[in-house]
């Protein structure tokens, strides 16, 4: 099945063992072209990067390592965050949009730390998510980079918009999404495949203009046939 032509005809027909076979090549082709990927975030510690992640939605990474580079300077520990003045937070993050939102979930979630984990990240997955402004896609963003403990997979747009245009899921739902994937890979791969997923939805299958001509998995994603006007 895997060719120089993979059409959607193909993906109907495609058994499990077929869909992890082709899975699996998407990996090992993304992982020679990627192979430093990993976030993009600064930080310095786990309540760091939970607020870097809080403060990455519906905002470029580039935009955020601007804001907490002076950020960080003076907020340093869980205490910092959770005694923070809400205004005047809010005009120290106002750039990175949502701004108001963004303040009072990352005061609350600073709170919440210190008063229900002792100051400390919560280390499970069941834990984050009952903090403010952490769903569960950031929260495998914090665990598995702060902690390496890997529970799931990160689905942010770009893994969303690339899993469907390789017609590994069906679903728009992230939830539904991040399933399919765990199923489709090796749980040693989950944390990986999110930062290779996201290099490439950078660098070639880009939301606008996926570059099908010069990608690496051209001959094993049946999108690259089926949308001319992409290429
Ligand atoms: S072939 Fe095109 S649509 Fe498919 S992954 Fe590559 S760039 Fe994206």
């Amino acid at each position: 099945m895997i060719g120089t032509k993979f059409t959607k005809d193909d993906l109907a027909c495609e058994n499990d063992v077929q869909k992890r076979k082709r899975a699996a090549d998407t990996f090992k082709r993304l992982s020679k072209i990627f192979p430093d990927a990993k976030i993009a975030l600064n930080y310095d510690s786990p309540v760091q990067l939970a607020v870097a992640v809080i403060l990455s939605a519906q905002c470029t990474d580039k935009k955020v390592n601007e804001v907490t580079a002076s950020l960080f300077k003076k907020y340093k520990t869980v205490k910092h965050f959770a005694s923070a003045d809400q205004k005047i937070f809010e005009m120290e993050i106002k750039s990175t949009g949502f701004y108001r939102a963004k303040a009072k979930n990352i005061i609350a979630m600073a709170k919440l730390v210190e008063s229900k984990f002792g100051g400390q990240f919560p280390k499970t997955m069941a834990e984050a998510v009952t903090l403010p402004g952490v769903a569960r896609k950031s929260a495998n963003v914090i665990l598995g980079n702060a902690y390496g403990v890997v529970d799931g997979i990160a689905v942010d747009t770009h893994v969303m918009r690339i899993s469907q245009r390789l017609g590994v899921t069906k679903f728009s739902d992230p939830v539904k999404i991040e399933k399919d994937l765990m199923k489709l890979f090796p749980k040693s791969w989950w944390f990986k495949f999110t930062y290779l997923i996201i290099e490439h939805g950078r660098n070639i299958c880009e939301a606008k203009k996926p570059r099908c001509s010069i990608c690496p998995l051209n001959n094993i994603c049946p999108s690259a046939f089926n949308l001319p006007n992409w290429r």
